[in-house]
């Protein structure tokens, strides 16, 4: 059962003022299974001085009640195959536990004075009211990492959850409503994005801006920002190179490889994108990773033998046909899928690319689906050259068994976060962010506590 999605402004349910509403589309069927309350500028006007009185409440809390209060654990339906969906959400719970913990440590400090008498503090304060932007590929995840964030810091939140899976970022809203937390702390809206950013982004009430999304969208309200002199943190796209040296497990590699290749169809920032695999183990790579691939069951995330949905919007397939069109054209192979399925849901064919020219768009730009594009290299400096050679550096992975090839990885790829040897990213108490046009600022980790926080220095004589 689908439950028409509401607003959450000032502790309150509520339709949008003007009575709009939006289609909510399950992307299995294609049917309409719901709707979703459109927000306008009266709604946004509501959601600031519903936020105004959180922040004023939220701020005075003392920290050790804010932990109390953001620990519950919550279960929520979601469109990806269910134990995807499993995962994300007892992930959502793991975070929140931790900056709930975390809330009670954003201690300042004192610095010695240079004279008798004097105390200089540095202390740690909420920055203000946070407008947070979440996307539809992790409906929960994306939104509970700036949210626990921002309330463990003592901040209060106007969320912009995604239009599209609206119901599990609403089912989020409501576990923290119900774990009573005040009213006006954390307000939740949906409407037309670029209406809704461009109205908080300026507004002088929000302090803080937090935005997960694609890289030139990022570029535009990171400019916004900038020109009302607001913090921002940009959670923007990748195209992760996915290294295997010679000497790797390619056991390993090609499982682990393929498993978060196709991950959430495909439609995951730090997936693996640019494979980029050494001469002497191309052949015996290959095998292994199409042999795992031939096990993928595509179907209803429902469905309990389900092991990729569909990509999670109709306009992905024709941008994924696209991309292989191209890449064709420019001379790429295709080595396995390359198709949708059927024409009822949007599913599409876990698809492999080979010996694709960098001139092909998608050796450039984000496949963001169930694309993976496998190249040949010959030597460490041919695969640093290529890892490096985009402007996005949000992930990277490798995988060798010398300590030395991993050492020099570590020191050499442009990139916010490299895996070697495992996939191992995004836990709750570790940094999650880019460099490059992958964006800045960090949402796991200590980092994320402090994009939340302004530091103020006071000295005083006594
Ligand atoms: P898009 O760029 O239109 O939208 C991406 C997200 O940004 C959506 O949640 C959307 O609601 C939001 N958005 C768009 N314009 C906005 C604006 N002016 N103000 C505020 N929010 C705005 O792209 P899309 O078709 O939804 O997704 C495709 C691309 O987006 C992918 O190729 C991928 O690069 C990127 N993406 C990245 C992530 C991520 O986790 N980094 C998540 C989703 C999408």
């Amino acid at each position: 059962m689908y439950q028409d999605v509401l607003l959450h402004i000032g502790g309150a349910w509520t339709g949008a003022a003007s009575g709009k509403t939006l289609d909510v589309i399950n992307p299995a069927t294609e049917e309409v299974i719901g709707t979703l309350a459109h927000a306008g500028i009266a709604d946004l006007d509501a959601a600031i001085a519903a936020a105004e009185t959180g922040f004023a409440t939220w701020r005075a809390t003392p920290a050790h009640a804010r932990a109390a209060l953001i620990a519950p654990i919550m279960t929520m339906e979601q469109g990806k195959p269910l134990a995807e969906a499993k995962g994300e959400t007892m992930l959502a719970a793991d975070v929140i536990d931790w900056f709930a913990a975390e809330a009670v440590r954003t201690y300042g400090r004192v610095i010695p004075a240079r004279a008798d008498g004097i105390y200089q503090l540095v202390v740690k304060e909420p920055v203000g009211i946070a407008a947070c932007f979440t996307p539809w590929n992790f409906p929960i995840n994306q939104a509970v990492r700036k949210v626990s964030a921002a309330l463990a810091a003592g901040c209060a939140v106007i969320l912009k959850g995604p239009e599209e899976t609206p119901g599990s970022c609403a089912a989020l809203v409501r576990a923290f409503a119900d774990a009573g937390l005040p009213a006006g702390v954390l307000n939740l809206v949906y409407g037309i994005p670029a209406e809704i950013s461009e109205y908080l982004i300026p507004h002088r009430a929000i302090r803080k801006i937090s935005f997960t999304g694609s890289t030139a969208v990022g570029k535009h309200l990171a400019a916004l920002a900038g020109t009302h002199m607001k913090r921002a943190t940009m959670e923007l796209g990748g195209h992760a190179p996915a290294i295997v040296f010679e000497d790797a497990d390619l056991d390993a590699a090609a499982k682990i490889l393929a498993a978060n290749k196709f991950r959430n169809a495909g439609q995951v920032c730090v997936a693996p994108t640019r494979f980029l695999v050494q001469d002497s183990v191309y052949d015996g790579f290959m095998e292994r990773f199409l042999g795992a691939i031939a096990k993928i069951k595509v179907g209803d995330g429902l469905a309990p033998d389900t092991t990729m949905g569909p990509v999670a919007n109709e306009r992905r397939i024709p941008a994924l046909e696209a991309f292989i069109a191209d890449a064709r054209n420019h001379g790429a192979k295709l080595s396995t899928g390359g198709e949708r399925i059927g024409n009822k849901g949007y599913f599409f064919q876990p698809t492999v690319l080979t010996d694709i020219p960098t001139t092909a768009r998608v050796m450039n730009e984000e496949p963001f689906g169930p694309l993976a594009l496998v190249n040949r290299f010959a030597t460490f400096e041919d695969a640093i050259t290529e890892a490096n050679r985009l402007d996005y550096g949000l992930a990277a992975y490798a995988y060798s068994r010398s300590t030395r090839t991993v050492t020099a990885l570590g020191h050499r790829i442009e990139s916010g976060m490299i895996s070697i040897n495992h996939h191992g990213l995004a836990l709750p108490e570790t940094p999650f962010g880019g460099m490059k046009d992958s964006g800045y600022g960090w949402e796991g980790g200590a980092e994320a506590i402090d994009a939340y926080l302004a530091t103020k220095f006071v000295t005083q004589a006594s």
